[in-house]
């Protein structure tokens, strides 16, 4: 299985993740310090080129050739960024077609700078492995565009990635909480990062994801809550110190260093203020330090606006999605501005409905990616029941052996269909034994119902005609229905093949299916000898009584001494022994049935013309 990652190529950061193989869970890959989050940012110096953390410390130092929020520019035209513009402190070179970006005197393009972030995560993740790694899923809004997924993808493949599925970042999420195993649903992806907002409605029907409208801000984010509490701290301490930052020189809102320094305190404050009801705030000047007790109401106060301005977004994308807020199943928070409490209140009052927030909503997308690639590569997962049978299914025949309708790994939903007959003279009761495993006889296989067809009308062993059919849907229900069909007379149960599986019982079982291969199928094959034994045995047995006046008594004799043998050689355990046999007693019985057909289709016809007779009258 070649291994494939999960790319969240953000605006503002982006992370790498995998499915971890032993928890069978989604994880993200941390850098050698720890870090999961890779801030999308590349820095073009004399040095070099600079990537993350190491890029956002030249910001200040060079503006101009350290590129940010390239997301905004993939893709695009001149004239489609022109707006985007006065946000950008780089330089875009006025030309047709794609956008470049001037750097350090030469033209880079968006997926060039893009693909110098996506090598980062490709060379974390190798280092990870201690592996190359040359496959990726990466995500993108659901509202990107053919040509902006297509920059994307050329993105990947500047940095030596083959992308083998571009995946929009709220299906990637609904991935990530298990919500393709809703059979059917609504689920509302509110997305409030640091320079974004993105809300999408998607529906998602026997585990398929629909995009059924999106809507959002691209100007809207934790960037903005950050701008509004700085602005009220430096008015603040404006008015407490006017006189030292007189004397200093120090404007705290035109002076880079100084905006800088206060935009990161205000940023540590409200993420602080996320989980604690107030927060101190120091910040050392040159003449004095500042202190400011902040209780969580002040900063909920300022950026009330801001919070409700996502508000509106998300009632046109339910209304462009012909749905009233009640008529969504699920919500799940992504972006990391929606740990702020005031935006979970918020978003829960609208949609009436508490939100996802088990994982951590930065990771949340690249989480998705992988459990996508995950299934790409065809790794079975506990949340995959959806997609795939995790074990072969199947029911009990003559002699304990397992007769396997659906094979496992297949894609459901799915359904298979097979005829059996009984094995008894006048058997009009059959036991459905359903059975789930790899292993050839039932009794090392899980148990999964048993049933009963009952009321065949009695006929000789072989002749009712027993359909059995197994029906799997989306959510993994097994259905398995038994029907005679000369009688009409049909049962049926539903099952749920994977409760109570764990992933570790099931690769024990997959493994089992491995060691005990080679000995299951001596085993099956001498149930499978002897069974056919016992068929010919009874044929015979039935033969000699009713046809014994037409064979010969030498025939008769051979017949006998044949079948003798065979009774014998059935009770071993050599099935070469008792194949032979059964092959020499059918010899020994080919000229008697042969006379017998010819004896039973006179009879037919005499019958029929007796029938005939009797309707004509
Ligand atoms: P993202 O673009 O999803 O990485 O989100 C980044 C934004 O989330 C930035 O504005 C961060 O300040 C904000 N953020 C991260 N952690 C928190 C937190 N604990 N509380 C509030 N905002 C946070």
């Amino acid at each position: 299985m070649s291994r494939i990652i999960g790319i969240d190529l953000g605006t503002t950061n982006s992370l790498v993740a995998y499915v971890d193989e032993k928890t069978n869970l989604p994880r993200v890959i941390p850098d050698e310090r720890g870090r999961a989050l890779l801030p999308s940012i590349v820095a073009f110096t004399p040095e070099g080129i600079l990537v993350g953390e190491a890029a956002r410390r030249q910001l200040v130092r060079r503006p101009r050739a350290t590129v940010y929020s390239v997301k905004r520019l993939m893709g695009r035209g001149f004239d489609d960024v022109k707006g985007e513009l006065r946000y950008l402190p780089f330089a875009i070179a006025p030309a047709d077609g794609i956008v470049k970006i001037q750097v350090e005197g030469r033209e880079v393009t968006p997926p060039e700078v893009s693909a110098v972030v996506l090598r980062a995560l490709k060379e974390r993740a190798e280092r990870h492995f201690g592996e190359a790694i040359e496959q990726a899923v990466i995500t993108v809004p659901a509202y990107f565009n053919d040509s902006q997924r297509q920059a994307t993808r050329d993105a990947g493949r500047i940095a030596g990635l083959d992308v083998v599925r571009i995946v929009n970042e709220p299906t990637a999420a609904s991935l990530a909480y298990g919500l393709d195993r809703l059979k059917r649903g609504v689920v509302a992806v509110y997305d409030l990062g640091g320079g974004t907002f993105d809300i999408s409605i998607l529906r998602v029907n026997e585990g398929i994801f629909e995009v059924l409208a999106t809507n959002g801000d691209t100007h809207l984010g934790g960037d903005d809550f950050d701008r509004v509490l700085m602005l009220w701290l430096a008015e603040d301490i404006q008015s407490h110190h006017h006189r030292e930052l007189a004397q200093a020189g120090v404007d705290l809102v035109r002076d880079a260093d100084a905006a800088q320094e206060l935009r990161l305190a205000a940023e540590a404050a409200k993420m602080r203020l996320s989980t604690v009801e107030r927060t101190t705030l120091t910040i050392p000047f040159a003449d004095f330090t500042y202190h400011r007790d902040i209780p969580r109401d002040d900063i909920e106060r300022l950026i009330a606006p801001l919070v409700a301005k996502t508000l509106g977004p998300c009632r046109q994308a339910l209304k462009d999605a012909g749905l009233g807020a009640s008529e969504i199943d699920e919500v799940v928070l992504v972006g990391g501005s929606t740990r702020v409490p005031l935006v979970r209140r918020r978003v829960q009052e609208l949609f009436g409905r508490v939100p996802h927030s088990q994982l951590n909503p930065d990771e949340v997308v690249a989480l998705g990616a992988a459990v996508q690639a995950h299934i790409l590569a065809g790794g079975i997962t506990d949340m995959l029941l959806l997609d795939v049978t995790p074990l072969s299914l199947g029911i009990e025949t003559l002699g304990g052996i397992v007769s396997v309708l659906i094979p496992r790994n297949t894609t459901i939903p799915t359904s298979a269909r097979e005829m059996f007959t009984t094995s008894v003279d006048g058997q009009t009761v059959v036991d459905m034994h359903v059975l789930q495993g790899e292993r050839e006889l039932a009794k090392d296989c899980r148990s999964l119902a048993r049933f009963e067809l009952s009321g065949i009308d009695p006929m000789p062993a072989g002749m009712p005609r027993i359909e059995v059919t197994f029906l799997i849907d989306a959510n993994g229900l097994l259905t398995t229905t038994a029907k005679e069909l000369r009688t009409g007379k049909a049962a049926a149960i539903e099952v749920k093949p994977t409760y109570g599986l764990s992933e570790t019982e099931v690769q024990r079982m997959v493994e089992d299916s491995f060691t005990y291969a080679e000995a299951d199928v001596e085993t099956r094959l001498l149930i499978e000898a002897r069974n056919e034994a016992d068929t010919v045995i009874t044929h015979v047995e039935r033969a000699l009584r009713q046809g014994a006046h037409l064979a010969t008594d030498a025939e008769r004799r051979a017949i006998e001494a044949a079948l003798a043998k065979l009774r014998q050689a059935r009770g071993g355990d050599d099935r070469h022994v008792i194949i032979e046999t059964t092959t020499a007693l059918n010899r020994a019985t080919e000229h008697l049935a042969e006379v017998m057909m010819d004896a039973a289709l006179r009879g037919a016809i005499q019958s029929r013309r007796a029938d005939e007779i009797m309707e004509s009258q």
